[in-house]
């Protein structure tokens, strides 16, 4: 039995419970340092074929990615935050410059501030990577969380004027990170606010929804702006992908907000589902699984 030669608990159940649809990996029982890819997939009507792949290489690499990434930015943090204190200081007390000059630095003042931001976005991407284990200990109320982050939305709302309506069912607690679901719920809304036009709807809602296996949560972000076009739907949760790099870039986008909910979600039993209609509007929604969700408020 396969399950006699890898002595790990975790495969056994896999296989006892047939769970084939995504590939497991484990340490090498044979070589230190080793790591190993195995999939399963029906060979015939009653076989399995299983593949075993080394993926040691390919898992450092990602290591030193992430490394490197998370190195860098922290590494420019500092000459930004000095740079960005002597602009504001020539902003501040430079009544020897002209206006040309005051608009140069308010570009330069501009260009910090969005790489500040970017600096940021890569900083909390490498720190929810690296975190990769789910906090099943730590109740977070939902319900005020998204309340607090509506409150701010009409502050970050006032240039648009949109009309920001919600409805949060109260007391929905689920188990993970507040610091990292605050994250993903505000990088839906804060796509909702970039991307409608002036005066557009915005509807958060927060509810219990019925599962096959018990109750789960919906949190979703509905607007009525521009829309995303059917072959861009797959790809927009990826790194630094926009779809209108100059629009996106108008809008301070980074590219990373997307990247950083689909991390938060991988390790909060949750996903997110899109609906959007290029032109009309977009709904995203961040669906917690029955086992996410505290079940005794209901
Ligand atoms: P960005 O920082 O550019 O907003 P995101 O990862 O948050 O990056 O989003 C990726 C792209 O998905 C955006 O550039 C935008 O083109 C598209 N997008 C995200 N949210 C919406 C939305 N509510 N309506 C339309 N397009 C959206």
């Amino acid at each position: 039995r396969v399950d006699n030669l890898i002595r790990n608990p975790e495969f056994s159940q896999v296989l006892t419970n047939y769970e084939f649809d995504t590939p497991f990996h484990i340490d090498s029982p044979m070589k230190e340092d080793t790591r190993l890819e195995l999939r399963m997939m029906l060979y015939g009507a009653d076989q399995y074929l299983m593949i075993a792949r080394d993926v040691s290489k390919l898992n450092r690499l990602e290591t030193m990615r992430r490394d490197f990434v998370a190195n860098v930015s922290h590494e420019l943090k500092t000459p930004l935050t000095v740079m960005r204190g002597y602009v504001e200081m020539i902003q501040q007390t430079g009544d020897d410059f002209d206006e040309h000059w005051m608009n140069v630095f308010g570009t330069i003042e501009g260009q910090v501030t969005r790489m500040d931001r970017l600096v940021e976005q890569l900083l909390i991407l490498s720190k929810v990577e690296n975190n990769s284990t789910y906090d099943d200990t730590h109740l977070v109320n939902l319900s005020e969380l998204v309340e607090g982050l509506i409150k701010d939305s009409h502050w970050l709302n006032q240039e648009k004027g949109h009309t920001i309506t919600s409805e949060i069912a109260p007391n929905i607690f689920i188990f993970g990170l507040d610091t990292e679901l605050k994250s993903a719920c505000s990088n839906l809304i804060s796509n909702a606010i970039a991307y409608t036009p002036d005066s557009g709807n915005i509807g958060v809602s927060l509810q219990f929804v019925k599962q096959s296996n018990g109750v789960g949560v919906k949190f979703s972000v509905k607007d009525d702006g521009t829309g995303i076009k059917p072959e861009h739907i797959n790809r927009i949760t990826e790194r630094f992908y926009r779809i209108d790099k100059s629009r996106s870039r108008n809008t301070g986008g980074s590219g990373l907000g997307l990247a950083i909910v689909k991390h938060v979600l991988q390790h909060h039993n949750a996903e997110l589902v899109i609906n959007s209609q290029w032109g009309q509007g977009s709904e995203f929604s961040i669906v917690f699984a029955s086992s996410s969700v505290e079940q005794v408020n209901q």
